[in-house]
């Protein structure tokens, strides 16, 4: 796909000074205090660029795709498709074909479950997924396991530390057709081996689904290294707009599978009673779709990979190892998750505090964070709370930010001991 290829980096460390800068967001005063934002695994601040490519988009370009003849919707069918090849590109899928446009990572598990769980999985039939699981990748197979008779497996999280236990892997694969695991968790900030077990899980003939939700914006994610059947991501994650996102399909499982949403834009022929439908991606993009959001989304992969996503991905690793040993330094703090490796986010509990009074006193100074269940409920009794609260990073933090929550909870810790 040549014209496409991620622009080339500066060999020498970036400027993070200069980066954050692109962020207008981050430039305001919370209750009196600099915003620090460490809510980035729920949702990232998105860069200039990409606020102007949605701007350039509606000021110039918006029309509807694919079926005008006019120049303003041959613009706008460019520029959707051209987002496409460039997802193809960042995501290294063998074609544009193989990416669809999805509203999000939710969107992408409940597309495969609906379409492709109806159709190859039946009674009896194993889904294995991870006790570490977003309830979106884990309440779409209930659903498909209720409706088929399906059976629910669950590879087992060791404890606080996070890591999952892969000793009875290949027993477990054992009357399996699809294993849908996380790259990264959201809550531990564990790093799964995605790779090794997608790998383990094609010998056994086993169908898999990699939730790149917490990794696609944050780490180099390439399909084919992984070895995934499907692979789903947020744009909102990622530096680009909400309500958009993808789901990568091998091309053979997509050609198989089923459309998911019936009407405009997926249809080749409609007659009163029957329909065919286009092949590819499009067979799965019902109605009007996000153009705007594809653009958006099209100038957040320009910008991460014009940073590089290794670079992002160890400056990441060092912000979410500085936090843990900052924090670890709170006598009673409790975190989650391995201590080394992880990802940038910590959860953590301080004793006699609930998270929600955290998260409320630490905004009280700026610091925006996170408390609740994250959306893994079972987890959360599993690790016996019910809740946590989570500090999470992304490029544009620094340790001082992170020096700033510290000083925060250690506030936070007086007025409860008072
Ligand atoms: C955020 C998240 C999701 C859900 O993403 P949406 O953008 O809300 O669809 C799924 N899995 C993980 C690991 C997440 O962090």
């Amino acid at each position: 796909m040549p014209g496409f290829a991620p622009a080339p980096q500066s060999p020498a460390s970036p400027d993070w000074a200069a980066i954050r800068q692109d962020f207008p967001i981050l430039n305001q005063q919370i209750h009196g205090h600099p915003l620090v934002y460490l809510d980035n695994a729920a949702t990232s601040q998105k860069p200039r660029s990409v606020l102007d490519a949605l701007r350039k988009y509606y000021e110039f370009d918006n029309a509807n795709v694919h079926r005008g003849i006019h120049e303003l919707s041959n613009r706008a069918t460019a520029a959707y498709e051209a987002a496409r090849t460039r997802a193809a590109v960042f995501f290294n899928a063998r074609t544009p074909d193989e990416i669809i446009f999805t509203r999000g990572t939710t969107e992408g598990v409940n597309l495969v479950a609906r379409s492709w769980g109806e159709k190859f999985i039946g009674k009896g039939d194993g889904i294995l997924i991870t006790e570490m699981e977003h309830h979106s990748n884990l309440v779409p197979w209930q659903m498909l396991a209720a409706k088929t008779g399906a059976r629910l497996h669950f590879l087992p999280v060791q404890g606080d530390g996070g890591l999952l236990d892969l000793s009875r892997l290949e027993e477990q694969l054992s009357g399996v057709k699809l294993l849908a695991l996380t790259h990264i968790s959201n809550s531990l900030g564990t790093v799964n081996p995605v790779a090794e077990i997608c790998a383990l899980a094609r010998k056994h003939g086993v169908t898999t689904l990699v939730d790149a939700a917490q990794s696609a914006g944050h780490r180099p994610v390439d399909v084919q290294e992984i070895g995934c059947d499907f692979l789903v991501a947020s744009s909102h994650k990622m530096c680009g707009p909400t309500g958009f996102g993808m789901l990568y399909g091998r091309g053979e499982i997509l050609e198989q599978t089923p459309p998911f949403h019936g009407g405009g834009e997926m249809i080749v022929t409609v007659s009163y009673e029957s329909s065919t439908w286009k092949s590819g991606a499009h067979k799965f993009e019902a109605g009007t779709p996000d153009m705007s959001g594809a653009v958006g989304f099209h100038a957040a992969m320009d910008y991460l990979d014009q940073i590089g996503r290794e670079r992002i991905a160890r400056h990441d690793q060092q912000l979410g190892e500085y936090a843990y040993e900052q924090l670890s330094g709170l006598s009673g703090i409790r975190l989650f998750g391995p201590a080394l490796g992880r990802a940038g986010l910590v959860s953590f509990l301080l004793p006699d505090v609930h998270a929600h009074d955290l998260v409320m006193l630490a905004d009280q100074r700026g610091v925006a964070l996170r408390g609740g269940h994250h959306c893994n409920q079972p987890l959360m009794h599993k690790l016996g709370v019910e809740s946590t609260a989570r500090a999470s990073f992304y490029f544009y933090n620094t340790t001082s930010e992170i020096d700033t929550l510290v000083e925060v909870l250690k506030d936070i810790r007086k007025f409860f001991a008072d």
